[in-house]
């Protein structure tokens, strides 16, 4: 049978999987002698069994009970004693972290009997009967279903306006009595007072956190498989809320937000952990605990500096002091902002502790691609009306919503909304996700707010203080009386934490203005140079861009791309060329047809001179032209309507163009007539393109072109396309290589034929993706996908991100058979998926030669190239 519990001292660091991240981690604090209150963990096994049979596995009670009682010989109390009563604390913890998304109950083993133990032995009734009460509330919530409102409702009618501290033993103790009576009219039944009840119940209920629809929206969100499960972390209660000198933090060992070194973090005095999260109170900079309690701030200290040398890297910790005694809650390595991540890798690289190879690994592309937003401009024009705390960078601006639900509501109308709050909770997960960013005038760096939003790189400004924030009326009020309704259009700063009335423009960010050749004086960008050039020198894929124009190419080269991996030519048929297309189609006769080419064949040369020398001899793959006719045709409804109403006046050309436009029409253009097909029965269409190639290559004197066959299904269709384009290459005098792009999966299936005709294959996976799914590119997306999201079908499109286990597949066998035939077959992709970081490894793992994306997302495949040759997974702070 397999182990359910772990002692907190059996586990390590790199049990994640079966403990999850929390549970790992205060084994491994354990294991390093640091002050951790004793427990153990219910492994995700057990969860996992849970949530698949509705039972716990056979077994786990029997295991809890043997380790619950070593707790409690440990601890010389027993779990909810009358005289002197063990409590413990019932703590979710996935193998990511999903903040605030899951569970955790306090104060296990109080009821009416031992909450007068506890009385007792802390000599302090009032903190007895707020264990109490946060039992119950949290219990009530968590494990019984109870409405969270009504007991907050109750706390805050008795507070009357008060702070939580300000209650007295007496009226807490009432407090008791109404949760008490708000459980028995939910449910039914009284308030379970045995322990082990409570015990049992609360692990269950953990358990079944993890499916909350939160918690599921958040793992898609962070693309967090559905089936790990939770671990559960039984945890003897230390108490931050007993007096003065107690209280609760968080802290991280350099600034998350920038990367700084320096003592980090919000303290809490007289409060619970939960108390720092939800924003109840406003916290305290950590440093001021060093007068508060300067004993335990060095031991802090020195536990921070210990923690990160041994993880070699940012970690983030929950503590509580009970009465003068430190507590080590949690650690985990932390998450943190794109630009701290790279500024933190550099850095640590040159403490030591790391090295190169590994702080490639310490970023991604996902990061790179945050630090490439725009910011906003400085501008005297704009004065900002507030400012709060630079929690998650980035420009954002929208309008102004106060509650999720509106947020999301506008979001599907298009619109860029900023979501308000006063402070935000587990459940305002849906309107974080579809806001621009997100304003909070309560809360600290580490509110509920502030860590969601950076780690879901989403600009967050959080307890701008001196915002009043009035949901229910819809408005808040800045200094000065300048009030913003919902739907006035405000500009959040999360670099900065400036808060501004109306739009303010952006501007190019610095790593922008890195990659397009301009010297920036810049740590951030100085950290980013050094990631990125290591990146290079390790990587083995090469990168080129999807260009098409000269501008582009211009880009995509300062960007780093080596090449381009795909020129589509059909925009270069588009706008006045247009009447040229129409010609040709509606050409009667060859030698109508041929002029029709002829003029279209120096237009094309000009293109591909431009092209070649903005790319100055790096090679550029030319697809000879795509997409089905009618696109370059107008539409059928409109030259309907305008032949009908013009009756016997409608031109001559109309008619004719009609009849085209009829008889060129399709159901499923994107199956029809396109690709070599078009090159197959239009005579001289591609000759003419491949003329153009060889007349523009041979005034551009370094060019390199390759030319690449679009939609082939089967090596005849190549062989007669090659014979042609051979034949005129030939009569110029030119060199170039001729290849094609593998999009249909016939074509995969037989590359080994195909690669007797291609001296390269390019793997178009948009193609090849919707031909393999049988999903059709311009349909499938907005129609169905979402769907297809919330019933788990799939965590991210397959449009995004490779299929590997289908559409890899397909690439797998192309690419074994294509070079069994051609051992030096030349192997790309440049399908979207060829800027997609988890897409890069992939080919990378299939041994491609080079990937090639939009300019803008070549920076990112650089990167993500490098860390697939380091065999990087990362380190992973989801
Ligand atoms: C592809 O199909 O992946 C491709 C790059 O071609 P297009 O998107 O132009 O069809
Ligand atoms: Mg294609």
């Amino acid at each position: 049978m397999p182990k359910f519990v772990y002692d907190f001292s059996e586990g390590n660091k790199d049990l994640k999987d079966l403990l999850g991240g929390k549970g790992a981690n205060l084994a491994e604090m354990t294991n390093l002698g640091l002050p951790v209150p004793p427990g153990f963990t219910i492994t995700t096994e057990a969860c996992r069994h849970y949530l698949a049979q509705g039972t716990v596995p056979e077994g786990l009670d029997e295991e809890v009970s043997q380790h619950l009682a070593k707790l409690e010989a440990r601890m010389g109390k027993r779990l909810g004693d009358p005289d002197d009563p063990l409590l413990v604390s019932v703590r979710s913890g996935a193998k990511y972290s999903m903040p605030g998304m899951m569970e955790t109950v306090l104060n296990i083993g109080l009821n009416d009997r031992s909450v007068l133990g506890l009385a007792k032995q802390s000599g302090n009734e009032r903190f007895a009967w707020d264990s109490y009460r946060r039992l119950i509330q949290m219990f009530g919530k968590t494990v019984l279903g109870i409405e969270g409102e009504l007991f907050e409702a109750e706390l805050e009618r008795l507070k009357n306006g008060r702070q939580d501290t300000d209650l007295s033993a007496e009226e807490l103790r009432g407090l008791v009595d109404t949760y008490k009576g708000i459980v028995r009219e939910h449910t039914g039944r009284e308030f379970p007072s045995d322990p082990r009840e409570q015990l049992d119940l609360a692990i269950k209920a953990v358990f079944d956190s993890w499916n909350t629809p939160r918690a599921k929206l958040y793992r898609r969100q962070e693309r967090i498989p559905d089936d790990l499960g939770t671990a559960v972390n039984v945890v003897t209660m230390v108490f931050g809320n007993l007096g003065e000198d107690s209280g609760t933090g968080v802290a991280f060992t350099r600034d998350p937000g920038t990367g700084r070194k320096g003592v980090y973090g919000d303290y809490l005095p007289n409060a619970q952990g939960e108390d720092v999260v939800a924003g109840i109170r406003n916290t305290i900079p950590l440093q001021e605990l060093e007068r508060l309690d300067p004993k335990s701030y060095r031991e802090l200290l020195d536990i921070m500096a210990r923690l990160e040398s041994h993880y070699r890297d940012l970690c983030d910790i929950e503590f509580t002091i009970e009465r003068g005694k430190l507590w080590m809650l949690q650690t985990r390595v932390g998450k943190r902002t794109a630009a701290a991540a790279f500024r933190i890798a550099t850095q640590l690289v040159d403490e030591g502790l790391i090295d190169m190879d590994e702080a490639v690994k310490r970023v991604s592309g996902a990061q790179l691609a945050q630090l490439m937003f725009p910011r906003f401009a400085e501008d005297a024009a704009h004065r900002p009306i507030t400012k709060g705390m630079n929690a998650s960078p980035g420009a954002a601006v929208g309008k102004a919503v106060f509650s999720s639900e509106r947020a999301v509501e506008l979001a599907e109308k298009g619109e860029a909304v900023i979501l308000v709050r006063r402070e935000t909770n587990p459940d305002d997960l849906g309107g974080m996700i579809a806001a621009r960013g997100i304003l909070t005038s309560r809360g600290g760096k580490t509110s509920h707010a502030a860590v969601v939003a950076r780690g879901m790189g989403k600009t967050c400004v959080c307890g701008a203080e001196e915002l009043d924030v009035d949901v229910v009326n819809r408005r808040f009020t800045a200094p000065g009386g300048v009030v913003v309704n919902e739907g006035d259009v405000i500009s959040i700063d999360g670099t900065t934490g400036a808060v501004y009335l109306g739009e303010v423009p952006v501007v190019p960010s610095p790593v922008v203005e890195y990659f397009e050749g301009k010297p920036v004086d810049d740590e951030l960008v100085a950290a980013v140079d050094r990631i990125m050039r290591h990146a290079d020198s390790v990587r083995r894929l090469k990168v080129r861009a999807n260009a098409d124009t000269p501008e582009d190419a211009a880009r995509a080269r300062r960007f780093g791309g080596e090449g381009i991996g795909l020129c589509r030519t059909e925009h270069m048929f588009l706008g006045e060329r247009r009447k040229l297309v129409e010609d040709l189609i509606l050409a009667a006769t060859p030698e109508e047809r041929q002029a029709a080419l002829d003029a279209l064949e120096p237009l094309q040369t000009k293109d591909f001179v431009g092209i070649f020398t903005a790319m100055d001899g790096l090679p550029v793959t030319i697809r000879l032209i795509d997409p089905p006719l009618h696109e370059f045709l107008p539409d059928l409804t409109e030259l309907a309507v305008k032949v009908a109403t013009a009756g016997e006046a409608a031109s001559e050309r109309d008619r004719k163009l009609l009849e085209a436009v009829k008889r060129l029409h399709e159901q499923n253009p994107m199956l029809g007539l396109r690709g070599v097909r078009l090159g197959l029965v239009i005579p001289g269409l591609f000759a003419m393109q491949v003329r153009a190639i060889a007349t523009a290559a041979k005034q551009v004197p370094n060019a390199k072109a390759e030319i690449m066959i679009p939609l082939v299904s089967t090596v005849q269709e190549l062989e007669i396309v090659r014979e042609e384009a051979q034949r005129i290459l030939a009569e110029a005098g030119v060199d170039a290589m001729i290849g094609t792009m593998i999009e249909v999966p016939r074509a995969a299936l037989t590359a080994g034929q195909i690669a007797e005709a291609a001296e390269f294959f390019s793997f178009g996976t948009n193609d090849l993706t919707q031909m393999t799914w049988g999903f059709s590119r311009d349909d499938c997306e907005s129609s169905f996908f979402g769907k297809y999201f919330d019933l788990g079908v799939f965590g991210v499109s397959p449009f995004e991100s490779i299929d590997r286990s289908g559409v890899g597949r397909l690439m797998r066998i192309a690419t074994e058979e294509g070079r069994r035939t051609r051992p030096d077959l030349k192997l790309g992709i440049c399908g979207e998926h060829g800027g997609d970081p988890a897409s890069v490894h992939f080919c990378h793992e299939l041994g491609l030669d080079y990937v090639s994306c939009s300019p803008f997302r070549i920076p990112i495949a650089r990167l993500e190239a490098g860390r697939a040759a380091v065999s990087a997974e990362g380190s992973d702070s989801r």
